[in-house]
């Protein structure tokens, strides 16, 4: 038996044990997708962590998810295999950063995307993810909308709202730094094939693009498309659904850097070795939770 079968055994059988469910982001290593009950977004990722009756959660992500999972679902353990797996962009904004843009802007109402931390979901009005953030800000009284901390998907945002969009100035390392001219380039390889492109991307390179989304629905565009070929301008994790999900169609990933290391971090054996020892646990501090579950509750109410 190889090494990864015999893990993903064993795995199985800690799942059992633990009444254990395995949510996986589509950014993971393949062998961990393969191995979770559930791939997704960080929407979906969301709504499955506060929906499950498992009593322990394995979160195949980076920390912020699994703190929001701990947020939403505080009777359950929430693991996270590899805990040193940040988001970089996610510490771009603190609490002390946030207050003072929010004096500069008393009329504002505070939209932050999931990937934000505990202390800084509880200093916002609403959580937004990629798939969400346009209804999200819509859905909104206030005319004026300070949103954290990624300015990419805040200017994509903009293009798509009457509101004014005051944006702060993060940004996602992965997707950033694909410039428009690789992105050019490659589309000129590859002329046939359609370009598809995550909004953590440049407001260039997205305003180039065929068609910009969250994960998920990259995923549903690809499925239904009647094209063969696709240029894809997010993080390399999704093309092990979009191989699965489209065996006749090929897929040239946008620039070979669409890696995010903080992803890939965690491994199966981590996993395994989590789920074994059931740490290492994220917490939220309960004042802080039941401030920042107020700001994720109103994103999963909105349809
Ligand atoms: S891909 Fe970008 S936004 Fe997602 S976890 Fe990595 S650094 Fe953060």
């Amino acid at each position: 038996m190889s090494t990864v079968d015999a893990l993903m055994l064993r795995l199985q059988e800690l799942k059992q044990e633990r009444r254990a469910i395995i949510l996986a982001h589509y950014y993971q290593r393949d062998e961990i997708q393969d191995a979770a009950d559930f791939v997704g977004d960080s929407f979906g990722l969301s709504q499955q962590a506060a929906a499950t009756d498992a009593e322990m959660i394995v979160f195949c992500g980076v920390h912020f998810m699994a703190e929001s999972a701990a947020i939403l679902s505080p009777d359950k353990i929430v693991l996270l295999p590899e805990p040193k797996a940040g988001c970089p962009m996610a510490d771009m904004v603190d609490i002390v950063g946030l207050r003072a843009f929010k004096a500069e802007y008393p009329d504002a109402a505070v939209v932050s995307y999931v990937n934000t931390t505990a202390a800084v979901k509880a200093e916002s009005d609403i959580c937004c993810t990629s798939s969400n953030a346009v209804r999200v800000v819509n859905s909104l009284d206030a005319k004026r909308i300070i949103f954290t901390p990624d300015r990419n998907l805040g200017r994509y945002v903009a293009q798509h709202t009457d509101k004014e969009i005051i944006v702060w100035e993060g940004y996602c390392h992965t997707h950033d730094h694909l410039t428009l001219e690789q992105f050019e380039q490659i589309k000129a390889e590859h002329p046939a094939a359609l370009s598809v492109v995550h909004p953590e991307c440049r407001p260039e390179v997205s305003a180039a693009a065929d068609f910009v989304s969250s994960t998920a629905g990259i995923l549903k565009f690809v499925r239904e498309s009647d094209a063969t070929e696709f240029i894809v301008g997010t993080e390399s994790g999704i093309l092990h659904q979009m191989k699965q999900q489209n065996p006749g169609k090929t897929f040239y990933l946008a620039s070979p850097k669409l890696i995010c290391p903080n992803m890939k971090a965690n491994t199966l054996a981590k996993t395994v070795q989590a789920l074994e020892n059931m740490q290492p646990c994220i917490t939220v501090p309960e004042d802080i939770r039941i401030k920042a579950v107020q700001a994720l509750d109103r994103m999963l109410a909105i349809k």
